[in-house]
């Protein structure tokens, strides 16, 4: 069986440069800025095209046809140096102008007289073809014919684009920078060693010391090559670039909302520090002064007068704390309640990430429990993550001393009739014994703590129409379970 390699090889060249060409012909088309792939596409289309002639040479018989296929060649030959310039000038940015301008105006030249003058710009006359057996197909090439004087424009121009390469390559290569000289060493070497083996090749086919068909489609695919994996290369580096930045915005967007919400959960927790020691001030003085005011009291008439001063004082101290209270207030009534649906997995998740940091450290662990097809509800999300995120602390608070795997929490969310239920259960302490003085401002059990946290989410749970429980959980600790209403 007699496979035809070449016929295949050179079928496969020419679809491969097409679609390498269409590929970067999108890609300027999309940025015309992109000049590069522009030209690089002009060397892609013109490499297909010679391919095809030069295939079709190959199975050409008639000599009239075979001049006419050579003659049209020159066409795609030359939008082929124009690319090959374009791109250099515009790859590599280094080029000398003028020369590369040259070299395209000679190889435009040689085409008018490749057109002028039948039959081509090669031969004044072919003389004879012969069949030759090449790569074990037997195609047709010339055998003998007439050269040309003429054809030394072309080869002038073609020495031209070498000394034009040559020159942009060194240029960039002098200029420095490791990308610059690995570019210029990619590209200028390859393309002169392949301009200088087309030139090669073609004077060797052209003088018939070798006898074979048109294959100048080699030296033109490695300049191709050479071309392509460069631009492919900024084309993947750009393109991981994109994603990086795409990346990195929405890390910075995710960074600025959990810290809007962070920072908003800090300003609650901070009024709550600050309310508490401001009004601990008016307080302590008004105990003070009720104290003395006790001892006074043996003698009233004899001390009416410090009395008199003491009770002024107290109700001073009164309102100094009512001032407080009404400031703090006012800061409150600040935070109004934005209204929005919240979807339930993602409320929890984020609630879980806000916190797992501190809990890693404690070795505390969240384990979600979510119900599926859980209706959106309907809230302030900032207002009832601190609520979650109060509770969370809490149950860690209380998992505290326990052995390591009893310091789970279970952060559970189930429907009940158009609400939904979010509990935060843990194996700790469990309840005090009067559950609901828990809900009371100030009362705390903690060292540190303010006894604000669980009043404060009650009144959000309250002001969104749902509410806030606590009760015994299943192992021996605690279940806060939050009420919100659902979206509807
Ligand atoms: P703080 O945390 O500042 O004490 P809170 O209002 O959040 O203020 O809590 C009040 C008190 O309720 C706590 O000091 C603690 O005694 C009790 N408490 C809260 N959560 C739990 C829990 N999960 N288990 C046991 N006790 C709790």
């Amino acid at each position: 069986m007699n496979i035809s390699w070449v016929t295949t090889a050179w079928s496969v060249l020419a679809g491969l440069a097409l679609a390498l060409g269409l590929i970067h012909l999108l890609a300027w088309m999309q940025d015309r800025r992109a000049g590069a792939n522009g030209w690089f596409s002009l060397v892609a289309f013109s490499l297909s095209v010679i391919a095809i002639l030069e295939l079709t040479l190959m199975r050409t018989d008639s000599m009239a046809r075979y001049g006419e296929i050579l003659r049209w060649s020159h066409v795609p030959l030359f939008l082929l140096v124009l690319g090959m310039v374009g791109f250099v000038q515009t790859y590599l940015g280094t080029g000398t102008l003028a020369l590369g301008v040259a070299a395209v105006a000679l190889r435009l030249i040689s085409l008018g007289l490749n057109f002028a003058v039948p039959p081509n710009l090669n031969y004044a006359e072919i003389l004879s073809l012969r069949q030759l057996s090449f790569f074990g197909e037997s195609v047709w090439a010339v055998a003998e014919a007439v050269p040309t004087l003429r054809v030394k424009v072309a080869e002038l121009s073609s020495l031209l684009l070498l000394i034009f390469v040559v020159d942009a390559s060194v240029r960039l290569w002098r200029r420095g920078g490791a990308r610059a000289r690995r570019r210029a060493l990619a590209i200028g070497g390859s393309l002169t060693f392949f301009i200088l083996f087309a030139a090669l090749l073609g004077l060797l086919i052209h003088s018939r010391t070798i006898e074979a068909p048109y294959i100048m489609s080699l030296p033109f695919l490695g300049i191709m090559l050479a071309m392509g994996y460069e631009l492919s290369r900024d084309m993947i580096g750009a393109s991981r670039l994109l994603l990086d930045v795409r990346n990195a915005e929405e890390e910075a967007a995710r960074h600025r909302d959990e810290l809007t919400r962070i920072s908003r959960a800090i300003t609650l927790s901070e009024i709550s520090s600050a309310f508490a020691h401001e009004i601990n001030q008016p307080l302590t003085a008004i105990l003070a002064n009720a104290q003395a005011a006790e001892r006074l009291l043996d003698e009233p008439q004899r001390h009416a007068a410090e009395l008199r001063a003491i009770v002024a004082d107290i109700v001073a101290d009164e309102q100094r704390a009512a001032e407080v209270i009404r400031r703090i207030g006012a800061v409150l009534k600040r935070h109004e309640i934005v209204r929005e649906e919240i979807g339930v997995p993602e409320l929890l998740a984020e609630a879980r990430r806000m916190v797992r940091r501190d809990f890693d450290r404690r070795g505390v662990w969240v384990e979600l429990e979510v119900a599926p097809g859980l209706p959106r509800l309907f809230g302030d999300r900032v207002q009832i993550q601190q609520v979650l995120l109060n509770l969370l602390i809490n149950a860690a608070d209380a998992s505290e001393g326990l052995e390591p795997e009893r310091r789970g929490i279970t952060l559970r969310a189930e429907a009940t009739a158009n609400r939904t239920l979010i509990c935060v259960e843990d194996a700790g302490r469990g309840l005090p014994a009067d559950a609901e003085r828990m809900f009371e401002p100030f009362f705390t059990t903690k060292s540190g703590g303010h006894g604000l946290g669980l009043a404060i989410s009650r009144t959000i749970a309250r002001a969104h129409g749902g509410d806030l429980r606590a009760a015994s959980g299943a192992r021996q600790g605690a279940v806060f379970s939050l009420e919100i209403p659902v979206a509807t």
